[in-house]
């Protein structure tokens, strides 16, 4: 049975600040179901709930869990490092000494390994938290045999954070000097741990194919692109997936009714609710679009509030905006839902329960990312029939295709206001047309992003990263 190894510095259910926490809480289970023996090791935040996660301590350095049947989790303690507010820093900024705090984990999580007598086939790294364990293993333990056989898979979830840090602070990283070079670590001057990373994993993968072809060139690359692309013979491009028990239409108790493929009356009430909810007037002819997501220039916003604000003026539409964020987007929207009071209705926070009733009551869901590593929206968007209008970019051009050619949803191609108006002006016209619009409702709702499907991929990766060794 393959053994495999995750690190990673957050992972739902202990500790999320972003989509990495689902991947390394929802991957792990799904190899198990696949046969794998897996290991999660991460930092043992103080935020984390120790008696809710039932975590007991096992040795004076680490604490432990179990997660599914029996993924077994490592949560290594430092008290200076990891007792604090916040995971990686505060609303002022990244704490300074990060180098510190996630070299120590790095390198301890190693050393627990072989005290607990723990062989690894993979070893898989997220971001560039973890992307010091790659460097570890092909540096100062080459040629330590309890560590040889093991092989290290570097996930990268948002190209965008790459741990950068001032030169002087290379001594943290407990390696020799001659190793801040520009094969490693060096990087304008500075320290880089993800460029590191890149250089020693034995495998890439970042969270969707196109991203991982995107971030080969210059656009999309953040000064990594030429690193990346004398790595792509290694570098794979594998979707995310969605907890499709936890967002599932036919068994949600945070929506009004369960609907199907088969009986989408549960979305009738569902709008209904969410007219009502927002003071709309509740009339099934007036299509409502959503926004979900953090407000963030990534996110499209930019281009997104004059594309609504001519929209508003030329059709009837009704706009639920949820999300929170930059100051600047809050104001933006302000001034939206003051121009158009009775069809705008904006909620400035973050709120599971009213995300759910928005991803089922909505028709269509608007998210034009500037770029988007993967993108869980829009997959949870069409698990609940309701259409995505997408920019041609990352994981939204491999979820999403033009309704044009049998597809799910509406693309534009141009970053642009104008491309996006059009794009949302042909969603209403869509909509107005009954059974061209029920039958793409259909189709979306057929839509499989389960996990399993991308476990399988990891597997599949993990098992010729084996080969290659042997
Ligand atoms: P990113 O990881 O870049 O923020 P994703 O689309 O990958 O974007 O994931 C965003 C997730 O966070 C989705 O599950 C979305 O529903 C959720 N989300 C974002 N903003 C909010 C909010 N304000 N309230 C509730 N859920 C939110």
């Amino acid at each position: 049975m393959i053994h495999v190894v995750f690190f990673c510095s957050e992972a739902v259910p202990f500790a999320k600040t972003g989509g990495m926490a689902d991947v390394c809480g929802a991957l792990p289970l799904a190899l198990e179901k696949l046969g794998a023996r897996v290991t999660v090791f991460m930092p043992l935040y103080s935020a984390i709930d120790q008696k809710k996660h039932r975590i007991h301590k096992s040795q004076p350095s680490f604490a432990q869990t179990t997660v599914g049947k029996s993924v077994q989790v490592y949560l290594v303690e430092h008290h200076q490092f990891y007792h604090r507010d916040g995971l990686y820093g505060t609303s002022y900024g990244d704490y300074r000494d990060n180098l510190e705090r996630f070299g120590f984990f790095c390198s301890r999580g190693l050393e627990i390994l072989r005290e607990n007598d723990m062989k690894a086939d993979i070893i898989h790294c997220h971001d560039w938290q973890t992307a010091l364990v790659p460097v570890y293993l092909k540096t100062r333990h080459a040629h330590d045999r309890f560590y040889s056989d093991m092989s290290s898979v570097l996930t990268i979830h948002n190209l965008a954070f790459q741990g950068v840090f001032p030169r002087e602070q290379f001594g943290f990283t407990g390696l020799e000097g001659k190793y801040f070079n520009s094969q490693g670590f060096e990087f304008y001057g500075q320290i880089n741990l993800l460029k590191a990373g890149i250089f020693y994993s034995d495998y890439l993968t970042t969270v969707s194919p196109q991203y991982a072809r995107e971030i080969q060139t210059q656009e999309f690359g953040w000064g990594l692109e030429g690193v990346l692309r004398s790595r792509k013979e290694n570098l794979w491009g594998i979707l995310n997936g969605i907890d499709d028990t936890f967002w599932d239409p036919q068994n949600d108790p945070l929506i009004e009714a369960p609907y199907s493929e088969e009986n989408l009356t549960g979305k009738v009430r569902a709008k209904a609710g969410l007219q009502q909810a927002c003071g709309f007037d509740t009339d099934a002819e007036v299509p409502v679009l959503s926004f979900i997501g953090r407000l963030a220039q990534q996110k499209g916003i930019d281009i997104m509030v004059p594309a609504l604000e001519g929209i508003l003026s030329r059709h009837q539409a009704q706009v639920v905006i949820l999300g929170v964020g930059e100051e600047r987007y809050h104001r933006m929207f302000g001034q939206l839902s003051k121009h158009f009071p009775r069809n705008v209705s904006v909620h400035l926070g973050f709120d599971e329960g009213l995300a759910h009733k928005i991803y089922a009551g909505s028709d269509i869901f608007l998210m034009p990312s500037n770029y988007e590593p993967c993108g869980l929206s829009q997959m949870i968007s069409l698990r609940y029939g309701t259409i995505p209008v997408v920019y041609h970019t990352g994981g939204l051009a491999d979820t999403v295709t033009s309704f044009e050619h049998q597809g799910n949803g509406f693309v534009f191609n141009q970053y642009n206001t104008l491309a996006l108006s059009e794009a949302i002006r042909q969603a209403i016209q869509v909509f107005h047309n009954k059974a061209l619009f029920h039958s793409l409702v259909k189709r979306a709702l057929k839509s499989n992003f389960s996990w399993e499907i991308s476990a399988g991929h990891y597997l599949d990766l993990y098992q010729r990263n084996l080969k290659t060794k042997t």
